[in-house]
């Protein structure tokens, strides 16, 4: 099947660098060779670079939710209390994963579209000492809304040093997040979003205080036990075959990323979202999320306007701009589109998407208030 070039702007998986893609067609290696042995050891010290941390980190093949049940099973038993704090789909879906392998959940849901509120972190602690582990998404996909992870930490860590275990799956390598400076136990994220590579694989960090969890922690777990990552780590392996090809995508993409700097990838991001900000305003269209602080610098959720059809919007985008936008999840169906602008991002190619929308949305019978959509 020919698999057309498109703009793709849903939030993961993302484009990915010509580079990137002629680096997936490299032959088949021996995973227990020499090669593969020092491709994961350059992979893993480079990783921790973007992870600004000096823990463990593995490399699993598998989606982000890889990771975040990772982070479950190797550091919790069942019946243990946790609170899962979200504020959206992915929050939830930490949650679930928690109840599925039989934590005690006490929910801390926020509305979507606003971030969590440290306080009432903190008072959630405090009428529940018994908890263990705390669950937060640093960057909810589904509604656009990046939580104040280091306020969260603070809280957390430092006041009640319970057990962190964060999803930084729309974040990492895109968002400033400091693993170390933050105390965050565990940290997982996955390749086809900030990473400009394609789904296949997820990237773990893990603190001492996850270790101790760890000894304790008597929850099934094989495929993901990462004391078996570690013990085949030693040797520069994986247990179980990885994804040889995305690995190759992993070296260059890493390479290009700390060429470039993480500190100038955040504020490209900045400018970027900021960007897609402002002219969402510009048109008369609505933010999902009010707060500018609250506001995610890698994914843009925008309320559909009234009288206009969500699915013709997205379809009209798609078939006569070639771009293809996210929609809304859960709740949200129908009522936001979503526009990632993540990993292999420029004002480019989110240039050519904010010229589209007005003039698609005026086809469809769109009238902005502020008068700036016209036909021409
Ligand atoms: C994409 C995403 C996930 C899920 O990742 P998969 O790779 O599809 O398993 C989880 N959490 C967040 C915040 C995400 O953006």
């Amino acid at each position: 099947m020919k698999i057309p070039r498109q703009n793709l702007r849903i939030p993961g998986p993302t484009p990915i660098p010509q580079e990137v893609e002629d680096s997936l067609s490299q032959p088949m290696i021996n995973h227990r060779g020499l090669i593969f042995n020092q491709l994961i050891s350059s992979l893993t010290s480079r990783l921790k670079k973007v992870f600004m941390t000096v823990n463990d980190l593995y490399i699993l093949t598998s989606s982000g939710t890889g990771a975040m049940e990772a982070s479950i099973v190797n550091t919790l038993s069942p019946g243990d209390p946790v609170l899962a704090v979200s504020v959206g789909s992915f929050g939830d879906r930490f949650a679930g994963i928690a109840q599925a392998y039989g934590a005690k959940v006490t929910n801390l849901n926020f509305d979507w579209g606003t971030a969590a509120d440290p306080e009432e972190i903190r008072n959630a602690l405090k009428n529940q000492p018994e908890i263990k582990a705390v669950l937060i998404t640093h960057n909810e996909t589904s509604t656009g809304v990046t939580n104040d992870l280091e306020a969260i930490s603070k809280v957390v860590k430092d006041e009640f040093n319970k057990v962190l275990l964060v999803d930084a799956i729309s974040s990492l390598g895109c968002l400033p997040l400091s693993v170390d400076a933050w105390h965050c136990d565990m940290v997982g994220t996955s390749s086809q979003k900030g990473f400009m590579i394609p789904p296949g694989l997820a990237f773990i960090s893990v603190s001492p205080h996850a270790w101790e969890m760890y000894k304790q922690s008597t929850m099934p777990r094989y495929y993901f036990d990462l004391a078996t990552a570690e013990q085949y780590l030693k040797k520069g392996q994986t247990p179980w075959t990885p994804n040889l090809s995305i690995f190759y995508a992993l070296d260059v993409a890493l390479d290009r990323m700390l060429a470039e700097g993480m500190d100038s990838i955040f504020k490209r991001h900045q400018r970027v979202a900021r960007m897609v900000r402002e002219k969402i305003k510009d048109l008369g269209l609505s933010l999902l999320v009010n707060d500018e602080k609250a506001a995610a610098d890698t994914v843009t959720a925008v309320r559909v306007p009234d009288g206009v059809d969500g699915n013709e919007l997205s379809k009209t985008m798609r078939t006569e701009y070639g771009i293809i936008l996210g929609g809304g999840q859960g709740k949200l169906e129908g009522k936001i589109f979503r526009i990632g602008h993540m990993g292999y991002v420029n004002e480019d190619e989110i240039q050519e998407v904010l010229e589209a929308i007005p003039t698609v949305l005026s086809k469809l019978g769109f009238k902005s208030t502020k008068g700036i959509i016209s036909n021409s």
